[in-house]
């Protein structure tokens, strides 16, 4: 029996059963082997001091990652605002290579005595009114007092207890990996009439260029096609201008994710509690997904540890953080006016 069992090793996972294990047995569940290749690589600065309270920033330092010097975006104009991180306490932020940052986390948990089971897949869950009974795709069964769901934007557990997530918008990512052997360290982030794009470096001579639209803004060619996507790209001025620099433009691999603001319309209860994705998923342009996961980990932990009534106080915590970035995205969107008639900023200026 543990006390607590925690459904996905991604980000907001690892990071739970790290600040966990000193004070608790933990079981960590992941479907997949190893974490993907996948988008999503800057880390804002704050996250230094989640990193620091854990004990890993020596051995993250040590990791490849890229610093990241800030942002230059062309929002509401076609001149280019730059947001650096120059003078942030906690300095520079970082772009990140994902699948090593994940690695990482979840062989931290493992160093620190989480039993880590995967590849595993969250089947079903029975509360025996004591413990959890999960039950998983292989031949483990495992009992725990505490669950927590960090299964990202399906909510596993949370989805088989019944709960519906609640969506904003249909915001989706096309993306795209290039080679890349400039030194250009700042993320570019530029408004169109149908979406926004974003390009940044990452660690291996890699660049990422996302382009983020509603589903039914885009043809299926540029969602099955990087080097579809590239060419869109090309009709976007600052991107253009960052892809002329790259002496090879073709795409090493590409996807489509889902990128919209959604929440779980309940996320704790009795004994369980979602956190990163699996409680609020929000909208790239925030930068703050992996944060989000990181605090929202470190918030319940903490509230674990004060014995308080868990489920209410971080019910209260997660509605504040939803009720923020709700007024911090609608006010970024509507800040884009150029291209008012385009259903893609109406459905934002609503
Ligand atoms: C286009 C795009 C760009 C982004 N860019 C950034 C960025 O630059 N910076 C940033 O901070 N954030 C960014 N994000 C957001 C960020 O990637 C997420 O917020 C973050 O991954 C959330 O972490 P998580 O641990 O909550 O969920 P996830 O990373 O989704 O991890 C969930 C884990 O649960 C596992 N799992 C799922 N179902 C089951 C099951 N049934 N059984 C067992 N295991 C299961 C999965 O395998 C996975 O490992 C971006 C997102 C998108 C879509």
């Amino acid at each position: 029996m543990f006390d607590v069992a925690i459904v996905g090793a991604g980000v907001a996972g690892s990071v739970a059963a790290i600040a966990l294990a000193p004070t608790h047995s933990v079981v960590l569940i992941d479907k997949q082997a190893e974490p993907s290749q996948r988008i999503g690589e800057c880390l804002p600065p704050a996250a230094r001091r989640i990193l620091h309270r854990l004990d890993l920033l020596e051995a993250f330092n040590r990791q490849p990652h890229l610093p990241s010097q800030g942002m230059q975006s062309y929002w509401g104009s076609e001149h280019a605002q730059i947001v650096d991180h120059i003078r942030n306490p906690d300095g520079f932020g970082w772009h990140l290579d994902r699948q090593k940052f994940e690695l990482f986390l979840r062989e931290s948990a493992h160093q620190r005595g989480v039993e880590c089971i995967w590849p595993a897949r969250l089947v079903s869950s029975q509360d025996t009114d004591e413990y959890w009974d999960i039950t998983l795709d292989t031949a483990h069964r495992v009992q725990a007092k505490f669950l927590m769901d960090a299964g990202g934007r399906q909510s596993p557990f949370a989805r088989l207890q019944g709960i519906q997530r609640e969506q904003t918008d249909k915001l989706i990512a096309c993306w795209a990996m290039l080679p890349d052997d400039t030194q250009h360290r700042m993320a570019v982030l530029s408004a169109t009439k149908t979406g926004w794009w974003y390009s940044a470096s990452v660690p291996d001579n890699k660049r990422v260029i996302a382009f983020q639209t509603d589903s039914d803004q885009v043809n299926s060619e540029v969602k099955k096609d990087p080097d579809a996507l590239i060419e869109l790209a090309l009709t976007c001025p600052a991107m253009a201008r960052l892809l002329a620099r790259l002496d090879d433009t073709s795409s090493v691999h590409g996807g489509v994710s889902a990128a919209n603001s959604a929440r779980l319309t309940q996320v704790a209860g009795y004994r369980w509690a979602a956190l990163g994705d699996a409680a609020l998923s929000f909208d790239p342009l925030s930068s703050q997904g992996m944060f989000n996961a990181m605090a929202s980990a470190m918030q319940l932990v903490d509230l674990m540890q004060t014995g308080k009534n868990v489920a209410l106080e971080y019910k209260r915590q997660i509605e504040n953080i939803w009720q923020y970035y709700l007024i911090h995205k609608n006010t970024f969107y509507r800040q884009e006016n150029r291209w008012k008639d385009s259903p893609f900023w109406k459905r934002r200026h609503q």
